[in-house]
């Protein structure tokens, strides 16, 4: 991936096992957010591939992945503010819907059924990650660790096998990080999902991920588990290096 002259991602290849935490990690400008937006669809990358279970999703529009199984969140918050948490969830699901917007209009049974199963999961999604409570409240009344939450159910409600999250703990102050670190080991471990992690909290990196890959200038420099990247003397150097 290039900006003007810039190689913002230059031959970065990885890949995350299922149901792993695998963490990308890099100094500012090592090409995170570009990496992060190239997998998700919002920017096509001039050279290279993006596999999900095998299948070639790299001219896919992000919807489409997102369809095949594909959800994130944003490093600053996206939801609709002045709707509901359960109206912000419900969108979510709106992608698999397959009833129609007439039936949906003129109340036809299957679109009645759709609703109540919409419902239902929308419950089950609150129900794990502890917002049940909030489900009628508006987003923008809620302290800003619980609209991350939202965030998260949001991506979950679209029933992911991986889930991309750019730094869910950026902003948070230590007891919104640890509920958010339980959070996400919680998605693996009893979801089974996998997770993509762009993270800056090296505390939350070494504490959930599985598997690390550094970039530094848009390159990959390293890629290991957490103890293999710590000893690492190129992250060594690239972290002290800026
Ligand atoms: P990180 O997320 O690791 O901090 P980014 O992916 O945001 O890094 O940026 C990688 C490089 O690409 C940087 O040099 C940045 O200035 C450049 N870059 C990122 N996005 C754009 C863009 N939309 N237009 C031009 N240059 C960009
Ligand atoms: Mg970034």
């Amino acid at each position: 991936m290039t900006f003007g002259g810039v190689h913002a991602l230059d031959n970065v290849s990885f890949s995350i096992t299922p149901g792993s935490v695998h963490a990308l990690i890099g100094p500012n400008g090592a090409g995170k957010s570009t990496c992060f937006n190239v997998i998700t669809g919002v920017y096509t990358a001039a050279a290279g591939q993006v596999l999900l279970d095998g299948m070639d999703i790299t001219r896919d529009r992000p919807h489409r992945r997102c369809r095949h199984g594909m959800a994130r969140t944003f490093q600053n918050i996206v939801l609709a503010r002045d709707m509901t948490v359960r109206d912000n969830l419900l969108v979510a699901r709106h992608h698999l819907g397959r009833a129609g917007i007439p039936a949906t209009a003129l109340g036809l049974p299957a679109a009645r059924r759709e609703r109540r199963r919409d419902l239902a999961r929308v419950t089950e999604v609150a129900d794990f990650i502890g917002i049940t409570g909030a489900l009628d409240d508006l987003v923008r009344t809620l302290p800003y660790g619980t609209q991350k939450q939202v965030e998260v159910a949001r991506a979950l409600c679209t029933d992911p096998r991986i889930l991309l999250l750019d730094e869910p703990v950026a902003g948070m102050n230590d007891g919104e990080t640890e509920q958010m670190a339980g959070l996400v080991s919680r998605v693996r471990d009893e979801l089974g999902l996998s997770v993509l992690l762009v993270e800056h909290h090296m505390g939350l990196v070494m504490q959930l991920a599985d598997r690390i890959t550094v970039l530094s200038f848009g390159r990959r420099i390293a890629d290991g588990t957490v103890t293999e990247v710590q000893a690492d003397p190129a992250v060594i150097e690239a972290y002290l290096g800026t």
